[in-house]
């Protein structure tokens, strides 16, 4: 044991700190993930019993993650998980690496997956994880110590069976390596116990487009019963990471134009349409989509404010919150990302008659494919990407269906409509196991 005297840093410090220019304001999101859940369970009385199991997580985590730095030091981290619901099934969810992880923003989203998984009739329930670090000021090497040494302390809560995880924002199929790796060092060689893994380690094809391939599904299809022609539609993209560029890519293969798309650093615009390959290649090769060549760079509040026809919020929670909704002009917003918009903007938006597609369908695509990699794992069998892609198809309709279903014969707004959907076949499952 390290005789270094251990200094707690507040998770707002040194490596935990966002950057400067980070722009993501913190929002109490488990206050909204339970006002969303409390709407729709006042809509459809949902069965009290029902209601009082999933107005709390079964089990939380929080672990203590030392971490011997590359100069020497020990820093110590905060690891999250939530294991909110699993009447359906094992609890499946991500883990986050992003300096404004903390207890409240994992709960809320791992009660968002218990929603998702039930949405798109997956056998899963719900959890979350995330530790509250900026991986971007990690080496490597560090990098790869903080997980290994946040999957030794999930272990009492990980299983095949029980909890597997997966990737989220600041996390990639390296780290999903590194935690199938460590939990196989005591377990012996269990590949389902992650999804989003590398391909030759056990991945799914087509679960890297995953999300970004749902969220394109149900644009296509909100388009289709809206009557908006996505072949003519103009669409902007607030984040670039795994799933706004492959919303922008496969957005494009069905003729819509992608006027804008932002990261953290800032956006880039151009009215005629942004070649998206170059744009990949331009962040390839920079770290950042500002400042392509024949683009005009434009600020995230500039890209929101866009007038198009689809806007696709695909970073992180609240970015459209009560302080920039009246600048919203989209006319139809897809939330790829959790928890884009806040109840009070959702609110503002429906007076205004701009719909909203949400999360819980709009980018349960991951979750979907992470159901179809696990099934890989266990049949020990590898499905062509066609395949993956066709099932992928077919869960992301069915889910659609479901919701629009409800939305007609109700007039509920498509969020209310898609929780009415999920909280249903919970009530069912909860009722029957209790
Ligand atoms: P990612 O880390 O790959 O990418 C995030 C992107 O958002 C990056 O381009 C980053 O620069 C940008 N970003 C971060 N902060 C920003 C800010 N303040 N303003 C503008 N841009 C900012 O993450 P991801 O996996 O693409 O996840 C994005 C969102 O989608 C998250 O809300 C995540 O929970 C949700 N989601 C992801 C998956 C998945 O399979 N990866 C599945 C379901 C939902």
């Amino acid at each position: 044991m390290s005789q270094q005297v251990l200094t707690e840093p507040s998770p707002k410090q040194s490596i935990g700190a966002p950057p400067a220019n980070n722009e993501h304001r913190h929002f109490d999101f488990n206050r909204i993930t339970d006002e969303q859940f409390n709407i729709a369970a006042d809509h459809m009385k949902l069965d009290p019993e029902a209601r009082l199991v999933l107005s709390s997580p079964y089990r939380e985590l929080i672990v203590q993650l030392p971490v011997r730095m590359d100069d020497g030091r020990l820093e110590l981290f905060h690891g999250y998980r939530v294991q909110h619901n699993a009447a359906r099934g094992p609890y499946k969810g991500g883990i986050r690496y992003h300096p404004n992880v903390d207890l409240g923003e994992v709960r809320s989203l791992a009660a968002l997956m218990t929603w998702k998984t039930a949405l798109v009739d997956v056998p899963f329930g719900g959890a979350k994880g995330g530790v509250t670090v900026d991986p971007a000021l990690l080496s490597q090497s560090e990098l790869q110590k903080l997980t290994r040494v946040f999957a030794q302390k999930l272990d009492m809560a990980l299983g095949v069976y029980r909890d597997i995880a997966a990737p989220d924002v600041g996390t990639n199929a390296q780290i999903m390596a590194w935690i199938m790796d460590e939990y196989g060092r005591k377990h012996g060689y269990t590949p389902a116990i992650v999804t989003g893994k590398p391909v030759n380690l056990g991945g799914s094809l087509g679960r890297e487009a995953a999300t970004g391939r749902g969220t394109v599904i149900i644009t296509r299809e909100a388009c289709k019963r809206f009557g908006m022609d996505l072949k003519k539609a103009t669409v902007a993209i607030q984040g670039f990471g795994n799933v706004g560029s492959w919303t922008a890519r496969l957005i494009r293969e069905l003729g819509a134009t992608v006027v804008a798309v932002s990261d953290l650093y800032g956006g880039i615009h151009c009215e005629d349409g942004l070649d998206i390959d170059k744009v990949c290649a331009h962040v390839a090769a920079t770290g950042s989509v500002v400042a392509l060549p024949g683009a005009k760079d434009i600020d995230n509040a500039e890209l929101l404010a866009l007038p198009v026809d689809v806007l696709v919020p695909a970073a992180l929670g609240g970015a459209i919150n009560r302080d920039n909704v009246e600048s919203i002009r989209a006319k139809l917003i897809v939330e790829a990302a959790n928890s884009p918009v806040t109840p009070r903007a959702d609110e503002n938006l429906r007076k205004r008659g701009i719909r909203v597609i949400p999360d819980i369908l709009a980018n349960a695509g991951g979750v979907t494919v992470s159901y179809f990699e696990w099934v890989q794992n266990l049949q020990q069998f590898r499905w062509a990407e066609d395949r993956v892609n066709t099932e992928l198809e077919q869960k992301m309709t069915a889910a659609w269906d479901a919701v629009y279903e409800v939305h007609e014969t109700t007039k509920l707004p498509m969020r209310v409509a898609a929780y009415v959907v999920a909280l249903r076949r919970l009530a069912d499952a909860i009722k029957m196991r209790i």
